[in-house]
């Protein structure tokens, strides 16, 4: 690939690709079998996708089976069928499934960790932490499960008692990207199963072997249906899945475009939306900050999962009269970032991007920005293959309004802009079609309270950025969608309530 960004620095100034022995991730005895998952068993036959590739070094890995309308259909059956028995399970019989369940990928989180990275080239520290978490919101979901409750029971109307019910919704969809291809499973499959729904989920056609490894795993513990998984690519099953008259809801964590397609698609047959789209987050730096704690905390937001991460930390705003310090200190930072394969060792920060396609986006990207005035302090180019690595990043002198200040990246790359003055870096936060997240630093306490008021995104950080529980809610506002992942109100969005009344005057 050629672009500008490539050619204007010398090859030793570049960070180097650390490589590892080069065996093999995943044995073939431990892949999980190559096929869609429906009432409790593998299907493996079909016509076959474009090949699966692993992305640190361009090797194909496998080829699956695309679902077709008969496979869709035969999982909505087996999810519309088992839903009879699972809906009507108690919350401690669901919490112990889902309890098995997050003792399962404990037991085999190395596993799962090997396969996750030959899907993604996540380092070591990425498929860890992604696997630990997707067991805890199983945990989390469990716990949730049996504390859930509807209103109190009492008479609002005289001689009218009314029982408030909380009930699961039926057969929900799950679309699910490729960037945290088991975490997304699990951040949504854990709260459908807590409430009593069952399941069809399509994993990103890049990235279904965690996912599919799950399901075996767990195929003696989970009722045959309650769990049902489809292969194939979103234009054709995800939009199949968004419009099936079977499918009660549809969730989808995904790219904005994918969201208004699904929203439209679900508008046919008016099901139930839940949308966990993209985000453009902004990192107001005020003068009072902490510049050093700042610094080393961005390396970590920004360049997490190569910055293929909906809230990362993209968007430097910072008071301009510490912007020069604090470039400086970020640049250090960011220089000092090892970027390599999975194997290369556990110190591994950044690992290559999903695929070539993404790589020359990213690329192009970058191009643009600097078309745009913005400037390179450090990274800005393709490093040399095998794989799809591009050098950790910062842009400075970004301008307000241009392409690099408002639209998702989803890359290893850092934007800068200035600002004079509170009001300014609030009004220019806030002017993104995005709505995820946002982070405040500051060592100002009122400003601390009073700043992420202002800020309209779904979590806004202050101090910190990235840093997510199991009990806490995610989700955006605007283009970053509705719905929440995470917390009670997970296990709100994926049940309904009805309101019972019982006139008992004489
Ligand atoms: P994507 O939208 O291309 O794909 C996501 C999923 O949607 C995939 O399974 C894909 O096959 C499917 N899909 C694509 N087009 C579809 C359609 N027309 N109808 C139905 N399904 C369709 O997104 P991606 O590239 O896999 O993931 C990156 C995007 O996801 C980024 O924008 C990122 O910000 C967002 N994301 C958001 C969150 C969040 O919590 N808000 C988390 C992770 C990723």
């Amino acid at each position: 690939m050629t672009t500008s960004t490539t050619t204007d620095r010398a090859a030793d100034e570049r960070v180097q690709v650390r490589r590892g022995a080069g065996d093999p991730l995943v044995a073939e005895a431990e892949m999980p079998p190559l096929g869609h998952f429906i009432d409790g068993a593998f299907d493996t036959t079909g016509p076959v996708s474009a090949p699966l590739v692993d992305p640190s070094d361009e090797h194909q890995v496998a080829l699956l089976p695309q679902a077709g309308t008969a496979e869709l259909d035969r999982a909505a059956d087996a999810a519309a069928a088992a839903f009879a028995a699972w809906g009507a399970t108690t919350p401690r019989e669901r919490a112990e499934l889902l309890l098995a369940i997050a003792d399962r990928i404990d037991a085999e989180a190395e596993l799962l960790g090997r396969l996750e990275a030959l899907d993604t080239g996540k380092p070591p520290s990425v498929t860890a932490d992604d696997v630990a978490s997707a067991a805890d919101v199983f945990r989390f979901s469990a716990g949730a499960a049996r504390s859930l409750t509807g209103l109190g029971t009492a008479d609002y109307v005289a001689d009218h008692t009314s029982l408030v019910l909380r009930e699961p919704v039926g057969v929900v969809g799950v679309i699910v990207p490729w960037n945290y291809p088991l975490l997304m499973a699990a951040w949504k499959i854990a709260p459908i199963l807590a409430v009593g729904d069952t399941a069809v989920v399509k994993p990103a056609e890049l990235t279904p072997l965690s996912l599919l490894k799950l399901a075996e795993l767990i195929a003696d513990i989970v009722p045959a249906g309650v769990l049902n998984i489809v292969l194939g690519r979103g234009r054709e099953v995800g939009a199949a899945m968004s419009s099936h008259p079977g499918v009660d809801l549809i969730a989808l964590t995904g790219s904005v475009g994918s969201g208004r397609a699904v929203a439209s698609a679900a508008a046919e047959s008016l099901k139930r939306v839940h949308l966990e789209l993209g985000g453009k987050a902004p990192v107001l730096v005020f003068e009072d900050a902490d510049l050093e704690a700042t610094a080393a905390g961005l390396r970590s937001a920004s360049f997490w999962n190569s910055g293929q991460e909906c809230g990362a930390a993209t968007r430097v705003l910072v008071h301009e009269d510490v912007a020069d310090r604090f470039v400086e200190q970020l640049v250090e930072q960011v220089r000092q970032i090892p970027v390599g394969t999975p194997d290369a060792g556990e110190d591994i920060e950044v690992g290559p991007l999903i695929s070539q396609t993404h790589q020359e986006r990213v690329l192009a990207f970058i191009d643009r920005a600097q078309q745009d005035g913005a400037r390179v302090a450090i990274g800005g180019a393709a490093l040399p293959g095998p794989g799809y690595f591009v050098e950790p990043t910062v842009l400075v002198d970004v301008r307000e309004g241009t392409e690099a200040a408002r639209e998702e990246v989803f890359g290893p790359v850092i934007t800068v802009e200035t600002f004079a003055d509170e009001d300014e870096a609030v009004r220019r936060a806030n002017d993104v079609v995005y709505g995820l997240a946002a982070s405040v630093w500051t060592r100002d306490a009122a400003r601390s309270l009073d700043v992420p008021r202002r800020l309209d995104f779904g979590t806004v950080w202050v101090n910190s950025h990235l840093v997510l529980a199991s009990e806490l809610p995610w989700g955006g506002f605007k283009g970053s969608g509705y719905g929440r992942d995470l917390s009670i109100h997970a296990l709100e969005d994926f049940s309904r309530t009805k309101h019972v009344q019982i006139n008992h005057g004489r």
